[in-house]
């Protein structure tokens, strides 16, 4: 088994397998609905009129390449190594999912499918999949836990008025794994006419490969506009993880950089008690999840565990197999920031430099600033801003008001 560290689209290798984690673990019945779409992105990403309009997409609609802002105000108010923000919540729709979920529905169209279908829990994957299916003339099937449906009330109703189709899913806890569950049914008895749209870099072959290079232009361009700022390269990059995508996105820009220290932030939560964080990469253990093999935060049984996040989008018991390749080679290091220190992060970049940050993008925010400090004022870093926080204000809002 070969890992794949690959960046540019045109040579990456598409094994599936990151050292002993990744590959395609699936029941029988859908070993080859996900082999067809394994064949298809291999074919259209070595094809220059695919990517080529993948590009024109970002360009045109995304408003691509996103910032890489130098964050003066924070880098003063920390007091350390100068700090810069790749904008990704700047992009259409506010985060870095919108990113892959273009190149998906392109992938979609090219292979004939009418409509594309996913889970969402907190709604934003389902509203980035819904925007890039109507943009592009695909049909969207959102498959959705009840009690989710409910919590998200503002983004189901985004995914109906872009036309999407939310289905509402009532079976055990009415949450995301019974969505997933839901969804994947529909999947496997209609494959012919839907592509399943993943929204991270998690599932079986060749969705970490695939959405990790639909991702890669934040990492490119990072790399480029970086250099052109500050003629070297950062000392260290900085990204949230929950699957791992716009983390993944980021390093793929830096990995054949050994100088480049890559850190991935995952939520610490309450504390470090079962079902209080979703810190996989810290406390989970060798498993198998969603069809690929990789580190799980389960139960004794094997189920996956309950978790817990300040930040919706980022509480996942498992994590993107790459993730846990780069972590045992010691390529990446993983580390966490809890609840109160990323609602710390979410205050201090508002109030310091007048952007609101999504909780997701806030962990990366708060590790942001112990790193400038450690690095020192010669020092550069770049943090990975994944989404802007107008979702997450209400929350937040009633957050402050409890605090004394
Ligand atoms: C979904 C989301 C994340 C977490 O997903 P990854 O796959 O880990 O990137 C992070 N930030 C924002 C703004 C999100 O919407």
């Amino acid at each position: 088994m070969t890992s794949s560290q690959t960046t540019d689209l045109t040579t990456a290798k598409t094994e599936g397998h990151f050292g002993a984690y990744g590959g395609a673990h699936l029941p029988p019945h859908l070993v080859e609905p996900m082999a067809e779409v394994a064949r298809a992105y291999e074919e259209a990403r070595q094809d220059p009129d695919f990517m080529a309009e993948y590009q024109e997409v970002l360009a045109h609609y995304v408003g691509r390449p996103s910032l890489l802002y130098r964050a003066d105000r924070l880098t003063r108010h920390v007091g350390g190594a100068r700090i810069y923000l790749k904008r990704e919540d700047l992009n259409h729709t506010g985060s870095h999912k919108i990113n892959h979920c273009l190149g998906e529905v392109l992938l979609a169209r090219r292979m004939g499918k009418k409509k594309v279908i996913a889970e969402t829990g907190a709604g934003s994957h389902g509203v980035a999949l819904a925007t890039a299916a109507t943009y592009l003339g695909l049909e969207c099937e959102i498959h959705m836990g009840a009690v989710d449906v409910e919590k998200q009330h503002p983004n189901v109703v985004r995914m109906q008025m872009l036309g999407a189709t939310v289905v509402s899913v009532h079976e055990g806890e009415a949450s995301l794994k019974e969505a997933v569950d839901s969804a994947f049914a529909v999947y496997a008895a209609k494959a012919d006419e839907y592509l399943f749209a993943i929204g991270s870099v998690v599932g079986p072959h060749p969705y970490p490969t695939m959405v990790r290079d639909f991702q890669s232009v934040i990492g490119r361009e990072a790399r480029q506009q970086f250099l052109e700022a500050e003629g070297r390269l950062p000392h260290a990059v900085v990204a949230c993880v929950g699957g791992g995508s716009n983390a993944m996105g980021l390093f793929s820009g830096f990995l054949d950089d050994p100088e480049v220290a890559l850190y991935g932030v995952e939520p610490g939560g309450k504390d470090l008690a079962p079902g209080h964080h979703a810190a996989t990469m810290t406390k989970g253990t060798p498993g198998m999840l969603h069809g690929m093999a990789t580190r799980v935060l389960q139960q004794e049984d094997g189920q996956p565990a309950p978790v817990h996040s300040i930040a919706p989008g980022l509480d996942y018991p498992g994590v993107g197999p790459q993730h846990v390749h780069l972590c045992e080679t010691g390529r990446a290091n993983y580390v966490h920031a809890d609840d109160a220190q990323a609602l710390g992060a979410f205050t201090t970049l508002t109030r310091v430099e007048g952007i609101i940050p999504a909780l997701e993008s806030a962990h990366a925010v708060a590790h942001g600033m112990v790193l400038a400090k450690e690095l020192g004022p010669e020092a550069a870093l770049v943090v990975n801003l994944s989404g802007r926080g107008d979702k997450d204000v209400d929350y937040v809002a009633d957050l402050l008001s409890q605090q004394p």
